[in-house]
């Protein structure tokens, strides 16, 4: 499996990487089926029936409506969130959406979007089906999606596929599945980290200013940050949970002594950039999956953490963060989970963590075994955390979680720059505990609210 920087960090929207991002793609990629298999024209009616944790967890996550803005051809980084209430109440009224912005046709989201609990398909636990009828009510197409983590999708075709050789059409300089191999290759060929994935993502097509496009994402997050200090109130849903970033940064700002007094008051800073992104996610703004929308907050307020804490932090340091998080999320990918429906909230908190942890090390000047270590140690104290928010919102505990996410990736990177790179863990070996410790955890701790703090918490 090749993937690329932006295959791990895509501008997009809250509060979920795989239950918004990831069925709004999905939608988007129906339409174009409609289009492509010349069906479009013929459309009368659509359907979208949801299953597994798409359904359990559909409501608080805002899959309903991230299928209908995917149906009327939205796309995640483009569209802008505060226009989303007026289409979504807009087609309620109606009964009827504007397909593609192109035509309107029968959509009633009361009949026509259906949350089928307690029921998955055999592929996977984010299942969604896309149905189109003329207007005889006959089937014209019905597309099966799999939303498997970080804004992935998978049609059935692809998903029977998995772990089938395809060709590319281009061959990277530098491939690699495990850390081993990545770690081998950048110490023989002499160069970094980053400077492998770069040299690699060099060679994919649409590979023009990466530098400037790494460097946006960095823009997107410090954006998502702003805004998410400067918003009062509470997030929507039925928890009415109070954003707290503008609260803090107000304390932090009006009080500046304070730190002279406080040295950790860099963790307050901290924790406000995880928090502040975090509560954008929870109200459906603009972030960067990183690698999904649960965890968004960590490597940005990481990365801010080395922007305005370390001494001549500067672009270049930007984008080996980035570059070195995105290796790092790589191995996840390729050898265990991004998807807490699959492996719980390691796979996300932990994920991030441990990608946050090996780039902060990276930009230290940690060396390519000091950066193993780190994204090692990062995930090694996250295995075994379970997905179990509260209300299926992802509010409680994800944005705290961000904060504790944070703070231990920063400790990961600081513990492997007092080390020498040898350690006696690899991070190969715990991918893999965190891909079997994934396996055997119970339905009920991943993304489905049924168990954990989503059932020993009271939600109102
Ligand atoms: S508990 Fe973790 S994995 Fe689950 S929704 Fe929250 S952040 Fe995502």
């Amino acid at each position: 499996m090749s993937l690329s920087i932006f295959d791990l960090f895509k501008v997009g929207i809250g509060p979920s990487s795989s239950h918004t991002v990831g069925p709004m793609i999905a939608a988007n990629r129906f339409i174009d089926n409609l289009k492509a298999n010349q069906y479009f024209a013929q459309v009368a009616r659509v359907k979208a029936n949801l299953y597994g944790s798409l359904a359990m967890t559909g409501k608080g996550h805002s899959t309903d409506i991230a299928v209908m803005l995917g149906l009327l051809g939205e796309k995640v980084d483009k569209v802008n969130p505060d226009n989303v209430e007026q289409f979504i109440q807009q087609i309620q009224r109606d009964k009827q959406l504007n397909l593609a912005g192109e035509k309107r046709v029968k959509f009633d989201p009361e009949t026509d979007l259906v949350m089928n609990f307690g029921e998955s398909l055999k592929q996977h636990p984010n299942g969604m089906r896309l149905t189109a009828y003329d207007s005889a009510g006959i089937i014209l197409l019905n597309d099966v999606y799999f939303s498997v983590g970080g804004g992935f999708v998978l049609s059935l075709d692809e998903i029977s596929k998995t772990g089938e050789t395809v060709d590319l059409g281009f061959v990277e300089p530098y491939p690699f599945n495990t850390a081993k191999e990545l770690v081998d290759s950048a110490a023989k060929a002499g160069i970094s980290i980053a400077d492998l994935v770069l040299a690699n993502e060099a060679v994919r097509p649409n590979s023009e200013d990466i530098r400037q496009r790494v460097l946006h994402l960095w823009q997107v997050m410090s954006d998502c940050i702003d805004r998410g200090c400067a918003q009062t109130g509470v997030l929507p849903g039925e928890l009415k949970l109070r954003r707290r970033a503008h609260k803090l940064r107000a304390e932090l700002v009006d009080h500046p002594e304070k730190s002279l007094q406080d040295p950790l008051t860099l963790m307050d800073w901290v924790n406000l950039y995880a928090m502040a992104v975090n509560e954008e996610n929870a109200a459906g703004g603009r972030v960067v999956t990183a690698p999904t929308n649960g965890a968004a907050g960590v490597i940005p307020a990481v990365l801010a953490y080395y922007v305005k804490f370390i001494p001549n932090s500067n672009e270049d340091g930007i984008v080996k963060f980035l570059a070195t998080a995105a290796a790092i999320g790589m191995l996840y990918k390729k050898n265990a989970s991004i998807s807490a429906a699959e492996v719980g909230c390691q796979g996300e908190i932990g994920v991030a963590c441990s990608m946050a942890a090996g780039a902060l090390c990276a930009v230290m000047g940690g060396s390519i075994y000091q950066v193993e270590n780190a994204a090692e140690i990062g995930m090694e104290h996250n295995l075994g955390l379970t997905c179990d928010p509260i209300a299926g919102l992802v509010q409680v505990p994800c944005i705290e979680r961000n904060t504790m996410g944070s703070m231990k990736a920063i400790n990961a990177a600081r513990l492997a720059i007092r080390g020498d790179g040898e350690h006696h863990v690899s991070l190969d070996s715990v991918i893999e505990t965190m891909r079997q410790t994934g396996m055997d955890m119970q339905d009920k701790y991943k993304e489905t609210s049924t168990g954990g703090l989503a059932v020993n918490a009271v939600a109102c």
